[in-house]
């Protein structure tokens, strides 16, 4: 793995046209300060458990919800992100973050990544390649400052604590079809209120929940059909976004 050496700029760059996976109690603090928020859910067909050295399906296995497709058993991932388009709604003009003391985790450890499994390539980074000097940011794929360990760290682990409650928003929401991952996501824009009170809510009540009933949508008949033919529920994504509804298909439709 290469050496990478890394200097901000302070070009804000990152901070346009984004969804930011954030933690409950800053999704909480985003909504209250007026930002726009999207549920962003795919579902893993999880017929049986992985093997205990697969260390990949083990990390899906943690961010994820037990949940059931008709009699196929699945894991749901959730997301909940900050949505906007364009400048992000704390940008200053002079490119500087209006909330730098608050700012989400993930803006705090931008631009190294907090899935393991995906290696850093500055090539797919918003950063100017001036950006890509001085520091030493990474050394044989280690990152190198402490503090943006330990944020990638905090940030796992809240991503993997919460799974069960982002589960249980979905719910009381009513969000119950994801995507099948790898395809696409459905990606819902629920009401911040209804939103904002259901994370209040089960940050005070926290509970484990039976497995749900989610359903899948594909925007490929193929797909559709072999998801019935293993017992799961299922069925083909409208063309247009309906409601506060919106599938997003990584292929054509089929
Ligand atoms: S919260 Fe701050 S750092 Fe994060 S995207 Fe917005 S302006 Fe950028
Ligand atoms: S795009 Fe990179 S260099 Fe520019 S502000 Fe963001 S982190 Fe800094």
């Amino acid at each position: 793995m290469n050496d990478i050496n890394f200097e901000c700029t302070e070009c804000g760059k990152c901070c346009h046209d984004l969804r930011l996976a954030l933690t409950i109690a800053e999704a909480v603090a985003w909504l209250a300060r007026g930002g726009k928020m999207e549920v962003i859910c795919e579902a893993i067909p999880w017929p049986v458990e992985p093997e205990p050295g697969n260390a990949q399906a083990g990390y899906k296995r943690a961010r994820s919800s037990p949940a059931m497709s008709g009699s196929l058993p699945v894991r749901i991932s959730i997301v909940l992100a900050a949505a906007f388009n364009g400048a992000c709604p704390n940008l200053r003009a002079d490119m500087r973050c209006g909330i730098y003391e608050q700012r989400p985790l993930v803006c705090r450890i931008y631009p190294a990544e907090i899935n393991p499994f995906v290696e850093l390539v500055p090539e797919n980074k918003a950063c100017p390649s001036e950006a890509w000097q001085n520091k030493p940011l990474q050394r044989q794929g280690i990152f190198v400052d402490a503090t943006t360990v330990e944020q990638i760290e905090q940030s796992r682990r809240a991503n993997q604590l919460e799974a069960p409650l982002r589960m249980q928003v979905c719910l009381e929401l009513g969000l119950t079809t994801a995507a099948l991952a790898n395809e696409g996501f459905v990606m819902y824009s629920p009401d911040s209120e209804a939103l904002l009170s259901a994370l209040r809510r089960i940050h005070a009540t926290a509970q484990s929940q039976e497995a749900a009933q989610w359903t899948f949508v594909s925007n490929r008949a193929e797909t559709v059909e072999t998801l019935l033919s293993v017992g799961a529920t299922g069925h083909l994504a409208e063309p247009t976004a309906a409601g506060n509804f919106r599938y997003h298909g990584f292929f054509a439709p089929s």
